[in-house]
């Protein structure tokens, strides 16, 4: 307990200073001695067993931060608006310049009619909403019947860019390595959901002009061999995707026919320099963080 100052354990001097009487100093301090000494009693007291906190139920599995970012941001939206206002302003130069290729081995193009090629998935049409539900793991059947059973949503700008480019006389082709999966009656029961996809996100397609992945034998998820198939016969202005292998041959960790290496990050970091020149500049990437070839390299 503090001593209180008073006239006796001051001398006078000390006490003169202070100016005022030991009553009053009694009133200022008695507060604070009071809550001093409850305070103390408390320390000493044996705290009561603080009750059990309820069980909160478990929380609902959040999607995490790549899904979220592309469904509720801003920011996604406008860099997909980005890559396709981008697009349409190169659209008429590209198509004019009869020389000009967005394949860097297509050596054919003079006297060919133009095309692009699009690739499907988080290009013209987002699956993210499938990505924040589904229960993992991902396998192409739940979102087969995802898309089956729900309404496309299209990539913010994709649609409006289609019909600018067939306004222009473009050719457009939609590659996706959507997987053909054969069932007794239908060979490949996926383009058909697919070009629904596209029609429902305003993007018209049929059968001529969707390539999908296993459609013939030699079609596989390595997307290099359709896109020669259709630069025989078209001089290939653009191409347009989420992921490197969109644009650059070879960039899976499994090869698929004609590469006989698996890729790792360091060759897609090194194949993605060497071609500098054509990003922004006849190729157009989506943002795509939620899934793509880039998750299997090492
Ligand atoms: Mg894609």
């Amino acid at each position: 307990m503090p001593r209180l100052p008073t006239r006796d354990n001051l001398n006078p001097k000390q006490y003169k200073a202070l100016g005022m009487s030991t009553k009053n100093l009694i009133r200022i301090l008695l507060p604070a001695i009071v809550f001093c000494g409850l305070a103390s009693c408390a320390q000493q007291a044996v705290a009561p067993a603080a009750p059990a906190a309820p069980v909160a139920p478990a929380a609902e599995a959040r999607p995490d931060s790549s899904i979220l970012w592309v469904r509720d941001s801003a920011e996604y939206a406008a860099l997909a608006l980005q890559a396709y206002t981008s697009a349409t302003k190169d659209l008429r130069g590209m198509i004019a310049d009869p020389l000009w290729s967005a394949l860097p081995d297509q050596t054919n193009a003079a006297g060919l009619p133009p095309a692009i090629i699009f690739d499907v998935d988080e290009t013209l049409v987002t699956n993210v909403l499938f990505q924040a539900q589904h229960e993992p793991p991902f396998t192409n059947r739940k979102l087969d019947e995802w898309n089956a059973s729900t309404t496309a949503v299209p990539v913010p700008g994709a649609a409006r860019f289609v019909d600018f480019a067939r306004g222009a006389g473009v050719e457009v082709f939609f590659v996706t390595n959507r997987p053909c999966e054969p069932n007794e009656q239908d060979p490949c029961p996926q383009e058909e959901v697919t070009i629904d996809d596209l029609n429902e996100a305003g993007i018209l397609a049929d059968e001529s002009n969707v390539m999908m992945a296993n459609e013939r034998p030699e079609w596989t998820r390595e997307k290099k061999v359709r896109r020669d198939l259709i630069a025989q016969n078209f001089r290939v202005i653009m191409l347009i995707g989420d992921d490197l292998g969109d644009f650059i041959p070879c960039t899976r960790a499994r090869p698929a026919p004609p590469c006989t290496e698996g890729a790792t990050q360091e060759s897609r970091k090194r194949d993605t320099e060497r071609h500098a020149a054509y990003w922004g500049n006849g190729w157009y990437v989506l943002p795509n963080p939620m899934h793509g070839s880039w998750t299997t390299v090492e």
